[in-house]
C-alpha cells in the first residue's frame, strides 16, 4: 500500500476544525483506494506564538520540509493582532512558503451549478457558468521586495519595491502555459504593462515562452481591465497567470463571484511538486469553535494534494464528485444558507457517505 506523510498546519480559528474534517475524508478516500496517509501536526501562526513565542518555529519548517506535502487550515485572529509585523500569525505564511519554495500559487475559481443562487453577478452574465484557474506567482514581486521607512521630502514616508527577475517570471509561465495546456488552453496574461517596468518584462518573458506552446492562446490584459473584466464576463477566462500582488487581489474577486468564499481551494506548488494546500479563506474567528465552519474548501484542497503531489487523480476525483453530489442533494453549511444548515462535521459526514 501507498504511504504517504502528510503536515498538518492546523493553526488558529477555524483551522483545527477543517483540517480535522478533511483528514477524515483523506482517511475514508484512502480506504476506498489503498492509499495510506501518516499525519504528523505542527504548529504555526497565532497557536505556535502562545506555545512558543513565534508564529513559524523551526521544528514546523522542518516538519514541512520532510512531509510528503502539507495540508493547512489557516492562521491569525484578534488576539495576535496587535503584534508587530514580525511577530504576527501571517508572517508564517510568507515565511513556510518561501521555505518550501512555493512559487506558485493555482486558485481554482469555480461556480457551482447548485450554487448559482449564491453569486452576486446578475443571472444573465453567469448563465454559462465558468471555470478559471488563477495562476499567481507567489514567492517575488513586491511582497518580498526591499521595504522600509525613511524621512522624505515631506517627513516619514514608507516604500515597497517591485522586483522580478528573468528566472522567476519564466518559471511561473511555464507553471501556467502546462496549466493551460491540461484545460481548455486559453492563457490571459495579467500585468500593468502600461506603467510597470517589472510588467513590461512580465509581458516580453510571457511572448517569449509562448513560442514554446504553440496550441495554448495567450493575450494580454491590464489589471485594471482584468478586474472588470471578471465581473463582467467571468466565462471569458481559462486560466490566468499574473503576479503576486495582483494575484492576491483578483483571486479574491474572482472567489467572491463564486458565491462562497468556504468552497475554494488553492494548491501551493514547488518545483519538485512539494506543496502546500489550503483554503483560500482565512481562518473566520467570528465563527470558530462552533462547529459551523464550511470545510469543503479544505476538503478540495486535500483532493488537489491527491492530484497534484501524489498523481492520485481517481482519489481526487472520487472527492470532488462527492462533494459536487452533497451540493446537489441540497446539503449546505450556515454560510450557504439560512436555513437547514448542517454543522462542520455533519456536512464531512454526508461527503464521506457520498464516497
Ligand atoms: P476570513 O476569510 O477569515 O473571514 C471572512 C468572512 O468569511 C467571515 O465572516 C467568516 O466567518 C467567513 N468565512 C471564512 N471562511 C469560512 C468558512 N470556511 N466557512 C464559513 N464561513 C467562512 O477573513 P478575515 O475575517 O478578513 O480574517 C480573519 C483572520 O484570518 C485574520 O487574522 C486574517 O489575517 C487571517 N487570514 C488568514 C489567511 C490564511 O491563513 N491563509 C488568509 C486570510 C486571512
Amino acid at each position: 500500500m501507498k504511504n504517504y506523510k502528510i503536515g498538518l498546519l492546523r493553526g488558529d480559528g477555524i483551522g483545527p476544525e477543517i483540517v480535522d474534517s478533511a483528514v477524515k475524508v483523506l482517511k475514508a478516500v484512502g480506504e476506498k483506494y489503498q492509499i495510506d496517509f501518516t499525519f504528523t501536526p505542527y504548529l504555526i501562526g497565532g497557536a505556535a506564538i502562545d506555545a512558543c513565542g513565534e508564529p513559524l518555529p523551526k521544528e514546523t519548517v522542518e516538519g514541512c520540509l520532510a512531509s510528503d506535502s502539507v495540508l493547512l487550515g489557516a492562521v491569525g485572529g484578534p488576539k495576535w493582532d496587535t503584534l508587530p509585523g514580525n511577530f504576527r500569525p501571517e508572517k508564517a505564511l510568507l515565511g513556510i512558503r518561501a521555505a518550501m519554495g512555493l512559487f506558485t500559487n493555482l486558485r481554482p475559481a469555480k461556480l457551482y451549478p447548485a450554487l448559482k443562487g449564491a453569486c452576486p453577478l446578475r443571472e444573465d452574465i453567469v448563465k454559462d457558468g465558468f471555470d478559471i484557474m488563477i495562476v499567481r506567482e507567489l514567492t517575488g514581486g513586491i511582497y518580498f521586495g526591499e521595504r522600509g521607512y525613511r524621512q522624505g521630502k515631506y517627513g516619514e514616508e514608507a516604500f515597497d519595491t517591485e522586483a522580478y527577475s528573468r528566472m522567476e517570471i519564466e518559471r511561473i509561465a511555464r507553471v501556467a502555459f502546462e496549466t493551460a495546456r491540461k484545460r481548455r488552453k486559453k492563457l490571459t496574461s495579467i500585468d500593468k504593462a502600461n506603467v510597470l517596468e517589472t510588467s513590461r518584462l512580465w509581458r516580453k518573458i510571457v511572448h517569449e515562452i509562448a513560442a514554446e506552446y504553440p496550441d495554448v492562446e495567450v493575450s494580454d490584459m491590464l489589471v485594471d481591465n482584468a478586474a472588470m473584466q471578471l465581473v463582467r464576463n467571468p466565462s471569458q477566462f481559462d486560466v490566468i497567470v499574473t503576479s503576486n500582488m495582483f494575484g492576491d487581489i483578483l483571486s479574491d474577486e474572482a472567489s467572491q463571484i463564486t458565491g462562497s468564499i468556504g468552497m475554494l481551494a488553492s494548491a501551493s506548488l514547488s518545483d519538485n511538486k512539494r506543496g502546500l494546500y489550503e483554503p483560500i479563506h482565512g481562518s473566520a474567528p467570528d465563527i470558530a469553535g462552533q462547529n459551523k465552519a464550511n470545510p469543503i474548501a479544505t476538503i478540495l484542497s486535500a483532493a488537489m494534494m491527491l492530484l497534484y503531489a501524489f498523481d492520485e487523480a481517481a482519489a481526487a476525483e472520487a472527492i470532488v464528485n462527492a462533494v459536487d453530489k452533497v451540493l446537489e442533494v441540497g446539503y449546505r453549511t450556515a454560510d450557504l444558507t439560512r436555513e437547514n444548515a448542517l454543522s462542520t462535521t455533519e456536512i464531512t459526514d454526508k461527503i464521506i457517505e457520498a464516497l
